[in-house]
């Protein structure tokens, strides 16, 4: 068969992904696709995974796309008549600790949200379960009896024939030298045997994916680490249906393989592979052993069954795996290059990933959007710097080995750290800042007082934190805090029609005098939120748009791509140029009057505006807004100018009880408010219908926005879902995300986000209910009976459609005030 001169869909790289893809896109209708793959079919990584198809996962989406493979690779022999080995024995994970224990049952809670079948079990129902097994450590475990293990060659054959099937082309030996892109839009490929030109390519080059992305202009960050398994010689009595056996708590997993027993490892200090590249060579290739570097982990396994001990090792095995900076795989178009789609870095879960990421994806092709919220995995979710070598290099030391961590609440990297700081970061570290990170950034999440230190001590209840956090909060409620917001991402929108453009964009009317601040989201034309921002209008043809640090890729790319081929304005970038201090708080006026000659009164500068006032020694943008729910105002100022400016602010702080204050009291603050965080809850699924956003709506405006007419048939139906606010009666509990919402006995739905409130002395979450029998109106969500579940346990609720703290505002609008 000759490489044809044009397909649909190019799909490099014929892994276990690839050749989902090409399944689900030829399933979908879309036959056209040609997949080309630089040696043979699972020859990069797929070919020796140890073939585990779990479906628990993290998060919620992800687990409804591992939940999604289980059943495709349960009904993929008999579609394709290739056999699979999909076998579904279950999975039994343990716990040796109580905080395992509960990280597991708050997981088999969150399955509850979508019907997964997940048993909490005791020690002895996993020595039932699994003979052999030591358990006079073990505190309890959780049982998925419906999880399986896969032969990953075969898998990928299969779904490589039922792609087949529906005519998708597939070449070996066919390896891609360049993805071709012409005006920012990718066109084809050119291969060793000449170019291929496609409406889409799609790059599922697995550890290679990198460095070919890198070549088109794409951030694609992932590096490979040696993953080790041992595989025993066989194993007296061990039966083939047997389920999986994970023990976090020794970093391993246990699987029997053909009468043996093969054990596999997530390291805490994982080894980073192909520093200079991978080889070029590289086809069903292994790497070296190391004794050394498993041997404590083979002591552990040993202690945990062992038989082991007992029995010789026909394998030592060590293959590469691709891990990114966040151990959440890539995926989606990229934002450099359209028609440039993406799916790798699967951290070691690609065989389980693989049939829900090929499906969402192509989807999310076919559509031109993804199916679902899909954030959590979003390739725009990653930063330019991350491209870098060394930085991946470093990260992955400790990314490997995150799999079976504890997904502690609050947990922050330790390795590569410090890439992007504000100017103001030995000023925060000096006083006791304890940073986290996000997007890269290292931001305070909060402060340590004299003689304590500055570091987590994880748990699931109160960590260390706490109580000083807790005093920031009340800082900003009852006098004056200080946060700094650097991390900010900034765009400046600039041209004659900025403001038509923007207008058609923005979902709320930016058509406002010079000086004043809109709330707004962006929508999709689904009437689904894109983004939640506010938007300032600098000059009559300049606005200056503030979104989160996380979506600064994400944003500037939607942003650039909705302004019309030949509209007179221009979206540029700012972030890096100006420092962002947060001073909020009943007595910030007072505070900011002492450092500068501008009228700060309600009259002169009231809610929602804007002005550059002289502050200290510098000219700042101070923009009268709030995230906490206080007076307050942000002040945007040149980077140069920020630390002379923080030290002023600090110097005449003391009188008005001003106190640096971090990230975790703003998210404490803002929970109480019930403003809404995108990417928790606020996605690109969600409506402002649906989230209670409804205000910040400009159905009239001339020229109407993207996202209206969607928006409105909903409007006229009604929504059957809505965002609501929770306090628990119980201080205690404390919730994350993804807790069920129990209303009068039933699931409805679950947590988005949550956070202790200090001022309310309440754990409050918030979170979509859904009446499946009618509309989520006012009646239906504030008529039910609500319980959250936390580690299995339901804890009654109270339900608001308002934030629970000061709903009227009055206290932001400064009522009564000067
Ligand atoms: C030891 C080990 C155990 C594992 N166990 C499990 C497990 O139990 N469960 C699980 O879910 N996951 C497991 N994994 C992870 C899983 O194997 C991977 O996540 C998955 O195989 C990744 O698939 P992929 O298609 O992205 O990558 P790959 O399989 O590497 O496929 C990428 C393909 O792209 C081709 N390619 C690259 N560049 C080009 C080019 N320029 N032109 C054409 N073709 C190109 C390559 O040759 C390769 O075949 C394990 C991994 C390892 C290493």
């Amino acid at each position: 068969m000759d490489l044809p001169r044009r397909a649909q869909v190019v799909i490099v790289g014929g892994g276990i992904v690839g050749c989902s893809l090409a399944y689900h896109l030829t399933l979908r209708g879309w036959t056209d696709v040609v997949l080309l793959e630089r040696k043979q079919l699972s020859c990069g990584t797929t070919w020796h995974a140890a073939g585990l198809v779990g479906q628990l996962r993290a998060t919620y989406n992800l687990t409804r796309l591992a939940q999604y493979t289980t059943g495709l690779y349960a009904a993929l022999e008999q579609e394709t008549g290739q056999a699979t080995g999909f076998r579904q024995t279950g999975s039994v994970a343990v716990a040796t600790n109580a905080a395992r224990f509960e990280e597991l049952k708050r997981g088999a809670s969150m399955a509850k949200c979508f019907g997964l079948d997940v048993q909490t079990v005791s020690p002895s129902e996993v020595a039932g379960l699994w003979p052999g097994v030591r358990t006079d450590d073990v505190v309890g475990g959780v049982f998925l009896p419906k999880d399986g293990r896969t032969n990953p060659i075969d898998t990928t054959l299969a779904l490589a024939r039922g792609a087949k099937n529906r005519g998708a082309r597939i070449f070996e030996n066919t390896k891609v030298e360049e993805i071709l892109v012409e005006d920012g839009r990718a066109v084809g490929v050119r291969t060793v045997q000449g170019e291929l030109r496609a409406d889409f390519v799609v790059n599922c080059a697995g550890m290679w994916a990198h460095e070919l992305g890198a070549r088109a202009g794409t951030t694609v960050p992932l590096h490979a680490a040696e993953h080790f398994y041992i595989v025993t010689e066989p194993m007296p009595g061990l039966s083939a249906s047997l389920p999986v056996l994970r023990d976090p708590d020794s970093c391993a997993y246990f699987k029997e393989d053909a009468g043996k027993l093969l054990v596999g490892w997530f390291e805490p200090v994982a080894k980073p592979w192909g520093m200079r590249g991978i080889p070029e060579t590289f086809c069903f290739d292994t790497l070296p052993e190391d004794l050394e570097h498993i041997e404590p982990l083979l002591s552990a396994a040993m202690h945990r069954t062992p038989a082991l001990a007992d029995v010789g090792i026909n394998l030592f095995f060590n293959g590469p795996e691709s891990f990114t900076p966040d151990d959440r795989y890539l995926l989606g178009e990229t934002p450099e290059v359209r028609h440039l789609y993406v799916a790798a870095g699967f951290n070691s879960i690609g065989i389980q990933s693989a049939g829900g990421a090929g499906k969402v994806l192509a989807d999310w092709i076919i559509d031109g959007h993804p199916p679902m919220d899909l954030w959590d995995v979003d390739v725009r979710r990653c930063m330019p710097f991350q491209r870098n070598r060394r930085y991946l290099r470093d990260r992955t030391v400790e990314t490997l080995g995150l799999l079976y961590a504890m997904h502690w609440p609050f947990h922050q990297p330790e390795s590569a750290r410090g890439a992007r700081r504000s100017i103001l970061h030995d000023r925060l570290r000096e006083r006791g800042a304890c940073f986290g990170e996000a997007a890269g950034w290292e931001r305070p999440n909060w402060y340590a007082p004299e003689g304590v230190k500055a570091e987590y001590v994880y748990s699931y209840g109160r960590q260390n934190w706490f109580e000083h956090s807790a005093r920031e909060h009340a800082a900003v409620r009852n006098a004056v805090g200080l946060f700094d917001q650097s991390s900010f991402a900034k765009f400046v929108l600039q041209g004659p029609d900025a403001e038509t453009v923007l207008n058609r964009i923005c979902a709320n009317d930016v058509s406002v005098p010079v000086g004043r601040i809109v709330y707004t989201q962006w929508l999709n034309e689904r009437g689904g939120i894109e983004t939640d921002l506010t938007v300032t209008r600098e000059a009559r043809d300049r606005y200056l748009i503030v979104t989160a640090a996380a979506s600064q890729t994400r944003d500037l790319a939607w942003l650039q791509r909705h302004i019309p081929e030949g509209a007179g304005a221009v979206a540029v970038d700012v972030s890096s140029g100006m420092a962002v201090l947060g001073v909020m708080g009943p007595r910030s006026r007072e505070l900011l009057a002492t450092l500068t000659d501008a009228d700060l009164s309600n009259a002169s500068f009231p809610f929602g505006a804007s002005q550059v006032i002289d502050l200290a020694y510098a000219r700042v943008r101070a923009s009268r807004i709030t995230y906490v729910g206080e007076l307050g105002w942000e002040l945007y100022i040149p980077t140069e100018c920020a630390p002379e400016v923080f030290d002023a602010l600090l110097a005449a702080g003391g009188p008005f009880g001003l106190r640096l204050a971090g990230y975790h009291a703003m998210n404490s603050l803002r929970m109480e408010k019930a403003y809404r965080h995108w990417g928790h809850d606020i996605s690109d699924e969600d409506t402002p219908l649906q989230a209670g956003l409804g205000f910040a709506v400009a159905w009239s405006k001339p020229g109407g926005f993207i996202g209206r007419e969607a928006l409105l048939r909903q409007k006229e139906r009604g929504v059957t879902r809505r965002l609501v606010q929770f306090a628990l009666r119980d201080p205690l509990p404390l919730l994350y995300h993804n807790e069920p919402i129990w209303r009068d006995d039933a699931i409805a739905g679950r947590i988005a986000s949550g956070m202790f409130g200090h001022t309310l002395g309440k754990s409050l979450g918030m979170g979509y209910v859904e009446n499946q029998d009618g509309l989520a109106d006012r009646d239906f969500v504030l008529g039910g009976r609500y319980e959250i579940e936390v580690a299995g346990v339901r804890v009654p609720a109270d339900a608001s459609l308002a934030g629970f703290y000061d709903p009227a505002g009055l206290r932001i609008k400064d009522a009564g005030g000067t």
